[in-house]
C-alpha cells in the first residue's frame, strides 16, 4: 500500500521515492545506488521553471556519487562495487564530438534524454529520467556510457560535486573563458561553483583572483582554493564594478558569473568590469 508521507506534491510533478519506482535494465546498463546528492540549481530549474507538461513526471538529481550495485550482460567496463560518478552529459566515445577537444556535448545525449528510453516506471507508467541518470532515488539504472569510475579510496560525499558543480566551475575558467597566465579574475559567487572557478583561475596561472561575496564568512575558504583579493559588495556605496575598475587599473581580465544569470543587473556589473576597447 502507498505511504502518502512519501510523496511530495509540487505545482506540476509528485515525486516518488525508493521503492515505489521500478527499475527496468537492459544489456549494457548498470544499477547505482547513489548514496550522497547534492541539490543543484538545474533540478530547481527544471522542477519551477520548465513549463512543458510532457516533461513530467520525472526524477531529478544529478550531482551524485554512488556505488554500482550489479551489471547487464553487456556491460565490460565495471563491475559490482566499482565506485562511480553518474555524468550530466553520456560519453559515448565514438561519435565526432566525443572525439571533438572542442566538445562533450555527444550527439548521443538528447536522445537519451527521451521518455522511451527511460528505466524508471511507477505503477506501469514509464517516468522521465533526467539526463539520463535520475540520482534522487534509492537506486537508478542508467547506460555505462554515462557514468565515470572513481578512486575506490574516494570518499563519495566529496567526490559528487564532481558529477556537475566542480567541473562547471573549473571547466568555465579553464575552458570556455580560458584563462591565461598572469591575468586577473573576478568570480562573482563563492558555492561550489564559485570556488572551483576560483580554482580553475589558479590553476590557468591568472596572477590576481578577486572573489566577490556579499557573505564574507565565505574568503578564507575562498583564499585556500586560490583567491587573492576580496570584494564583499555591502561594504561600498559605488557600483561594484568601479570598486573593480579602480582595484585593477582599469578592468579585470576575465569576469565568471557563479550566482545566477537570472540577476540581470549582475550581469550588467560583470560586463561592465572588464575593460572593452572601443574605436
Ligand atoms: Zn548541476
Ligand atoms: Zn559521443
Amino acid at each position: 500500500m502507498e505511504d502518502s508521507s512519501l510523496l511530495l506534491s509540487c505545482k506540476q510533478t509528485i515525486i516518488f521515492f525508493g521503492t515505489l519506482i521500478d527499475l527496468v535494465s537492459y544489456g549494457y546498463g548498470l544499477k547505482i545506488h547513489p548514496t550522497p546528492n547534492a541539490l543543484c540549481y538545474s533540478d530547481l530549474y527544471c522542477l519551477f521553471k520548465v513549463v512543458e507538461k510532457d516533461f513530467f513526471p520525472i526524477v531529478l538529481g544529478h550531482e551524485a556519487a554512488g556505488i554500482v550495485e550489479s551489471v547487464g550482460p553487456g556491460v565490460t567496463e565495471f563491475q559490482p562495487g566499482d565506485k562511480v560518478i553518474p555524468l550530466y552529459l553520456p560519453q559515448c566515445g565514438e561519435c565526432r564530438f566525443c572525439e571533438s577537444p572542442k566538445t562533450n556535448q555527444s550527439r548521443i545525449g538528447s536522445k537519451e534524454m527521451a521518455l522511451a528510453n527511460s528505466r524508471l516506471t511507477c505503477n506501469g507508467h514509464k517516468l522521465r529520467q533526467f539526463m539520463d541518470i535520475s540520482t534522487f532515488s534509492e537506486y537508478t539504472v542508467t547506460h555505462q556510457m554515462s557514468v565515470a569510475k572513481v578512486d575506490p579510496d574516494a570518499p563519495l560525499d566529496k567526490v559528487c560535486l564532481l558529477g556537475c558543480g566542480v567541473p562547471t566551475g573549473y571547466g568555465a575558467a579553464v575552458n570556455t573563458a580560458k584563462v591565461e597566465p598572469g591575468s586577473t579574475c573576478a568570480v562573482f559567487g563563492l558555492g561550489a561553483v564559485g570556488l572551483a572557478a576560483v580554482m580553475g583561475c589558479k590553476a590557468a596561472g591568472a596572477k590576481m583572483i578577486i572573489a566577490v561575496d556579499i557573505n564574507p564568512d565565505k574568503f578564507e575558504k575562498a583564499r585556500e582554493f586560490g583567491a587573492t583579493d576580496f570584494v564583499n559588495p555591502k561594504d561600498y556605496d559605488e557600483p561594484i564594478s568601479q570598486v573593480l575598475m579602480e582595484m585593477t587599473g582599469g578592468g579585470v581580465d576575465y569576469s565568471l558569473e557563479c550566482v545566477d544569470s537570472q540577476f540581470r543587473e549582475l550581469s550588467e556589473t560583470i560586463s561592465r568590469c572588464v575593460f572593452v576597447c572601443g574605436f
